[in-house]
């Protein structure tokens, strides 16, 4: 990463890349992209189905780290496991999925895991939180020596998703117990839709108030970016364009510039394509352009 020529912090601003054709594809598309940070999937975030790592792709991967410098990596979880659930079956395939997923990003020395904290399907939320947190604190204790950081996201509260508010995601934490292995990814479209308003600098600041009351600043390590197509407390997660959505420009204004969220990687999770433009490049320009103060659309 290039420092600034005005010698500001860099913005830690990132995108989710494709590992099409290898992980450390991933890497030299973010430095494409003038990116600071990025998110990937280490493996099909679709399936069961395990691909071992083999030596030659963490090498691949060191030397991308090493050629772009940018070593502010999130790894985002499969979307089949659910540590929450009340059928063991399901349950046992995902701890053991889970485990795998901060192994391989231990190897490939990726300092922060996204993980959506599950969906109770039926037992109750109390018995959701319970359920997760001890599945997380058995992984954690399991693999002793793994210095990455396992982040819960906070979600839209879709179905019987749990984590919608920020008590649920203490909650897990406070049972974990385990807070230098642990941590939060804040989305923003996630957090709206759970009936979080952040649209005008009042509501922006009761919100992060009630995150630092709850969870605590020092235990939130990175943010997703992206505005929502649905309104304030729709519960459903539908990601839109920076600015573009019901969330609007401004809320991310306030994100770029608080400086307590300086050392947060930034990442969005938006479309990638509209027609023939290149929507990651037009929402980076605008995330930019709200850091440095200047109207960005
Ligand atoms: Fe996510
Ligand atoms: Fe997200
Ligand atoms: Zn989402």
């Amino acid at each position: 990463m290039a420092s600034d020529p005005n010698g500001r912090p860099p913005l830690l601003l990132g995108a989710h890349f494709s590992i099409a054709g290898g992980l450390h594809n991933a890497l030299y598309s973010a430095a494409e992209y003038g990116c600071g940070a990025l998110q990937i999937f280490t493996r099909n975030s679709r399936t069961w189905k395990e691909t071992p790592l083999i030596e030659a792709a963490v090498a691949r991967f060191d030397q991308a780290r090493r050629e772009t410098g940018i070593t502010e990596i999130a790894a985002h979880t499969s979307y089949l496991i659910n540590i929450a659930t009340p059928d063991e079956k399901n349950r046992t395939r995902s701890r053991d999925a889970l485990a795998a997923e901060l192994e391989r990003c231990a190897r490939l020395g990726i300092p922060y895991v996204v993980h959506h904290p599950g969906a109770h399907l039926g037992a109750g939320t109390g018995q959701g939180i319970a359920t997760a947190a001890r599945e997380i604190r058995g992984i954690l204790e399991a693999l002793p020596g793994t210095a990455c950081r396992l982040l819960i996201e906070t979600t839209a509260g879709q179905g019987t998703g749990i984590g919608r508010t920020f008590e649920e995601i203490a909650l897990i934490l406070a049972a974990v117990d385990a807070p230098e292995r642990t941590g939060v990814c804040l989305d923003t479209c996630h957090i709206f839709a759970a009936g979080y308003d952040i649209r005008t600098r009042e509501a922006y600041d009761r919100t992060l108030a009630h995150f630092e009351r709850t969870i605590g600043l020092d235990s939130l390590f990175v943010l997703h970016l992206n505005d929502a197509k649905t309104d304030l407390g729709s519960r459903v997660d539908r990601h839109a364009h920076i600015g573009e959505g019901a969330i609007g420009l401004d809320a991310f204004g306030f994100f770029m510039q608080d400086p307590r969220l300086a050392r947060c990687p930034k990442i969005i999770e938006t479309p990638k394509m509209r027609g023939k433009t290149d929507m990651d490049r037009v929402n980076l320009d605008r995330l930019r352009g709200l850091a440095e103060g200047r109207t960005a659309m």
